[in-house]
């Protein structure tokens, strides 16, 4: 079974997958962190991140032992993984990668952008987690205040809808629930309930369509 979960930064995504991979057993990945860690390779190399073709050459280069470096979630490596992420091909370059982790035996969970539209268009299962800005912002703010570091509201959510729109507003890829998704909004769920929602929207999905009647009697 394949679990596609899209969504726009700070939506709880990357709970939400990790939590279903554990539940259903599944091997899990979270594809923002090759954006991530490709982003980091240009940094660390002094390379542009605008150029399409260093990027694309760091793409290629990338080691997917790199994924597990832990500065790769901090907020700098998240905003230069969507200045690379506009590069066709970059996201050519990840591509390969990803389809094959999703089309693993047994299946797998992937969180991202473009799950359900592009890695894996084939997946049993689309969910596309969204809130508001608002509410997305008031959780990171409070979740890194939870961590002790000072940080203000209106600049998260700046962030947020300056991310939202690079991710929306590039050409290829862009972030769009794919149109067999189904919309999961979670502004008004605590974490418990938008996995509980999310296990009922699988279990819909397994049991596969209703048999019609005609069907049955040939
Ligand atoms: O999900 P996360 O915040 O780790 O993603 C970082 C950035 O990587 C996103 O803002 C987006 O620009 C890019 N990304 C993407 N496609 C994916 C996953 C992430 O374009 N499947």
């Amino acid at each position: 079974m394949i679990i596609a979960i899209d969504g726009p930064a700070a939506a709880g995504k990357g709970t939400l997958a990790a939590r279903l991979a554990a539940h259903f057993r599944l091997p899990y990945l979270d594809t923002g962190l090759l954006y991530r860690a490709v982003g980091k390779r240009i940094a660390d190399r002094g390379l542009d991140p605008g150029d399409p073709a260093a990027s694309a050459a760091e793409a290629r280069a990338l080691d997917p032992d790199e994924l597990a470096n832990p500065t790769l979630r901090g907020h700098d490596a998240g905003e230069l993984a969507s200045r690379i992420a506009v590069h066709p091909e970059v996201r050519e370059a990840l591509l390969a990668f990803q389809r094959d982790f999703a089309h693993r035996p047994g299946g797998a969970v992937l969180d991202g952008r473009d799950i359900g539209s592009t890695v894996a268009p084939d997946a049993d299962v689309k969910i596309f987690v969204t809130a508001s800005a608002e509410v997305r912002a008031r959780r990171r703010t409070d979740e890194l205040r939870a961590k002790g570091r000072e940080v203000d509201f209106a600049r998260i959510l700046d962030e947020i809808r300056g991310r939202d729109a690079r991710d929306a507003g590039r050409a290829t890829a862009p972030l769009l629930a794919a149109h067999d998704a189904v919309i999961l909004d979670t502004s008004t769920l605590d974490a418990d309930q938008v996995f509980a929602a999310a296990v009922a929207i699988i279990e819909t999905a397994r049991r596969g369509p209703p048999v019609s009647p005609d069907s049955v009697l040939g």
